[in-house]
């Protein structure tokens, strides 16, 4: 029964994205009021029953959850959230859990109906970006007037995220209380200390090649806070594609800066920045892949790059590598 309702609300979700794809309404929505989560009945002690949208969140909530939550995680390596549909044993899953957790700043563009639309199913739906002060948030022009959903790539404001999930576990599940605060803390504080990591690798690049150039414009909150500059081809969502005017300017730009390497994201395909290679060459100025960084998607699981603490690492570390002059 709860499954026909849920896909009675897909199809009218997949009406209304059709719809309203280029009039994004996150800003008109950041003033709903913060989610209501009441307690769990946890029937033998079992675990919460998580699922949680990207990468990232399915990590910050694991880290919180220890072994008091269960989480599955939506969208593994490789997947990009923006373009993310719901499959059936999706639905199932999300139909089956006490809370789903994500992002929220219509990130999650193809199923964010759906996951507002849970809490009249009676599954907590909780977006882990509502307790960040709005004044916080970017919102650059060419989102048109929506907020940039790529939060985690300041590590400050991920901390802020880190709490929201800490206190929605609390909120479920009174008695978990002391454990949840003491992992929120521990995960809090290894962020802060990679915080302090990332500043100072970002300084050993040199002011005018401190330049990250990718596919799509996913650090905007890493460049604001680190001291970067970045260029995107594709813009905040992979739904837009890169013209030739902008691979040209683009190429122009880097020509002009003399910038060393571009950048790869393992969830979006590279032929954008292979064109921008090529039309820098043209222009006599030779550029590389200076490899492959981790964006809206984490690295497999099992490896460093595969949580979010390790993606950031090596992102920074990547970066460093490619564009610091010896
Ligand atoms: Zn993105």
């Amino acid at each position: 029964m709860r499954t026909l309702r849920i896909l009675a609300v897909l199809a009218a979700v997949a009406v209304s994205v059709v719809v309203t794809a280029c009039e994004d309404t996150s800003v008109q929505t950041d003033t709903d009021a913060k989610h209501r989560v009441a307690p769990v009945s946890r029937e033998g002690g079992r675990p919460l029953r998580v699922v949680a949208t990207t990468g990232q969140i399915t990590d910050a909530v694991r880290h919180v959850g220890g072994d008091r939550v269960e989480v599955h995680g939506l969208m593994g390596p490789g997947v990009d959230p923006h373009l993310y549909r719901a499959s059936e044993r999706d639905i199932t899953r999300l139909e089956a859990a006490d809370a789903v957790f994500w992002n929220g700043l219509h990130l999650e563009a193809g199923i964010s109906g759906v996951l507002e639309r849970l809490a009249e199913l009676g599954v907590h739906s909780i977006r882990v970006t509502d307790d960040i002060d709005r004044q916080l948030l970017l919102a650059p022009p060419e989102f048109n007037g929506a907020y940039d959903p790529h939060v985690w790539f300041d590590l400050d404001l991920w901390s802020i995220t880190v709490g929201t999930i800490r206190d929605a576990l609390i909120a479920m599940d009174p008695e978990g209380t002391a454990s949840y605060r003491a992992n929120a803390d521990a995960f809090i504080s290894q962020v802060r200390d990679l915080d302090s990591y990332v500043k100072s690798r970002a300084m050993e690049i040199d002011e005018r090649v401190r330049v990250l150039v990718t596919a799509h414009d996913a650090f905007n909150y890493f460049a604001n806070r680190y001291g970067m500059e970045v260029r995107g081809l594709q813009g905040i969502s992979t739904e837009s594609e890169a013209s030739t005017a902008d691979v040209q300017q683009l190429a122009q730009f880097i020509s002009e800066r003399g910038i060393p390497a571009v950048f790869i994201e393992s969830s979006v395909p590279d032929q954008a920045v292979q064109a921008v290679i090529e039309a820098a060459a043209a222009r006599g100025h030779t550029v590389i892949i200076g490899g492959e960084i981790f964006s809206d998607a984490m690295g497999a699981q099992g490896t460093a790059e595969g949580t979010y603490l390790g993606m950031i690492r090596h992102n920074i570390d990547t970066i460093v590598e490619a564009l610091a002059q010896p």
